[in-house]
C-alpha cells in the first residue's frame, strides 16, 4: 500500500502536543454501527474507490471477524488523514498547490458535517478529514502544515516535523506511547536502512514451518531503535519503511512486500537500482539537514545468511577507508560484548567488526555501519530475531553502543 501523505503539526516538533491531541497525523478511527459490513462503513464516509477496501482490510485485519465482520464496540482505522486547520486556508494548511484538490478536501469536510459525522465544522475544531485514497493523492509526498500563524512564534522544520510525525505512525498503535526522555541526541540525524524489501525479502531461513525473511526482522529491530533514538531527541529518517508493519511483538513475521520508500517511490525489483534509490535518498536528505553543529550515522542492518548452519552472533562492516565507521563498528560491538558477558556469563560473543567494500557505504556521505544481526539459517541465532524482547535488546544495546561513540 503506498500510503505516504505525511502531516505536521502547527509548531515545531512538540511532543507533549501531540500527546494532547494524539489524532492530528492519525488515521480516523470510527465504530461501525449496528449491521454494518465493511462496504457500507466506508460508504458512509463516502470512500467508494476499491483502495479505500484494501486499505481498511489490510489496517484492520486483526480486528475483523470472520468473513471480515466488523465487532460494533471496536474502533477501526479509515483511510482518512487527521490534519491541522491553519485557520487560514486549506491549501497553506496542508501545503498543496492544487486548487481543485483543496476544493475537494473543503466539500468532503462540510458533506461530513452536515451528515454529522464529523463533529464540527473544520472551521470551528480546527481539524480537517483527508481522505487521501479517495481524492487519488496518496502518492503525494506534499501534504503538509504550511505557515500557519503560530500562536507561540516557534519557527517551524516543515520537514523534520514532518518526518518525526510520520515515524510515530510508522511504529504502530500498540508502540505509539511515545515521550521524549532526554535530549543527548539532540542535533543528531540518523539515517536508518533496514536491508531489502518491497520485492525483495532478503535471505530466508526456515523454523518450526515458519518462514524467516531477513527484511521483516532487520525492519523490526530498525523501527525499535529508532523510537529509541527518537526518545533521546534524535531527527531519525527511516529509508525502507512499511506503514502496515508497526513495532510488532509476534515471533514470526509474515512476509510482506508492501515496503516503500521515504520518498514514496516503490522499491525496484532490480538489484543495483535499489541500491542507488537508497544512496540517493540519503544523499539528499543528508545535503538538506547538513546544518552546522548537526552529526549524522547511516545504520544499516541485515540478518546474514551462510550455508554454513554456524552461530555467527552479531556482526560489523565499515567502509574501508572510514576511521570513523571503524570507531562506530567497535564502540556498537564493545557495548554488545559487556552485555552479553553481564546477562549471560559465560556464553562467549563472537562478534565482529571488519572492513568491506559494500554499495551503500562506498556511495553515501555520512559515515556508515552495517550491521548483521546473525545466521539466519542457525537455529541458536533465530531465537535473537523470533523473541520480540531479543530485538528490543538489541536495540537497546547499539542505542547505547551509539550514546558510546558519541561519549554521551
Ligand atoms: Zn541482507
Amino acid at each position: 500500500m503506498r500510503i505516504i501523505i505525511t502531516i505536521i503539526s502547527l509548531f515545531a516538533i512538540n511532543f507533549q502536543l501531540l500527546c494532547v491531541s494524539p489524532e492530528v497525523g492519525s488515521y480516523l478511527k470510527v465504530s461501525p454501527r449496528k449491521g454494518d459490513a465493511i462496504i457500507n462503513l466506508l460508504k458512509r464516509y463516502s470512500l467508494e474507490g476499491q483502495s479505500n477496501m484494501e486499505f481498511f482490510i489490510k489496517r484492520n485485519s486483526n480486528l475483523l471477524g470472520p468473513q471480515n465482520g466488523l465487532f460494533m464496540h471496536k474502533e477501526y482505522e479509515l483511510p482518512i488523514l487527521v490534519a491541522s486547520f491553519n485557520g487560514v486556508n486549506i491549501r497553506t494548511s496542508l501545503n498543496i498547490s492544487d486548487y481543485n484538490i483543496a476544493k475537494k478536501i473543503q466539500d468532503y469536510n462540510i458533506s461530513m458535517h452536515s451528515k454529522k459525522l464529523k463533529k464540527h465544522d473544520y472551521r470551528t475544531d480546527k481539524i480537517l478529514w483527508v481522505p487521501f485514497l479517495e481524492l487519488g493523492i496518496e502518492n503525494m509526498m506534499q501534504i503538509k502544515q504550511g505557515d500557519a500563524p503560530s500562536k507561540t512564534g516557534a519557527k517551524q522544520d516543515d520537514a523534520l516535523s514532518k518526518n518525526a510525525i510520520r515515524n510515530l505512525a510508522l511504529f504502530g498503535d500498540k508502540s505509539s506511547a511515545f515521550k521524549k526522555t532526554d535530549s543527548k541526541l539532540q542535533d543528531h540525524i540518523f539515517y536508518l536502512i533496514a536491508g531489502h524489501g518491497g520485492p525483495d525479502p532478503g535471505a530466508i531461513g526456515y523454523r518450526d514451518g515458519n518462514e524467516l525473511h531477513e527484511h521483516q526482522y532487520a525492519y523490526d529491530v530498525t523501527l525499535r531503535l529508532a523510537k529509541k533514538l527518537m526518545e533521546s531527541g534524535a531527527e531519525v529518517f527511516i529509508i525502507v519503511q512499511d506503514e502496515s508493519d508497526g513495532i510488532r511483538e509476534e515471533k514470526y513475521l509474515p512476509k510482506s512486500g508492501s515496503e516503500i520508500l521515504i520518498n514514496g517511490d516503490s522499491i525496484s525489483s532490480v538489484q543495483v537500482t535499489r541500491l542507488k534509490q537508497r544512496t540517493d535518498i540519503v544523499n539528499e536528505l543528508y545535503r538538506k539537514n547538513n546544518k552546522k553543529g548537526s552529526k549524522h550515522l547511516l545504520i544499516e542492518t541485515h540478518v546474514d545468511s551462510r550455508i554454513t548452519d554456524k552461530r555467527i552472533d552479531i556482526f560489523f562492516y565499515h567502509q574501508p577507508d572510514s576511521d570513523e565507521g571503524k570507531r562506530f563498528c567497535e564502540a556498537l560491538l564493545g557495548t554488545i560484548k559487556e552485555k552479553y558477558d553481564k546477562n549471560q556469563p559465560g556464553r562467549g560473543y563472537s562478534g565482529t567488526v571488519s572492513a568491506r567494500n559494500l554499495y551503500t557505504l562506498r556511495n553515501t556521505t555520512p559515515v556508515g555501519v552495517y550491521i548483521e544481526l546473525g545466521n539466519i539459517q542457525n537455529a541458536n541465532d533465530q531465537i535473537r530475531l523470533i523473541e520480540p524482547s531479543n530485538r528490543q535488546a538489541i536495540a537497546n544495546w547499539l542505542y547505547l553502543g551509539i550514546l558510546k561513540a558519541y561519549n554521551k
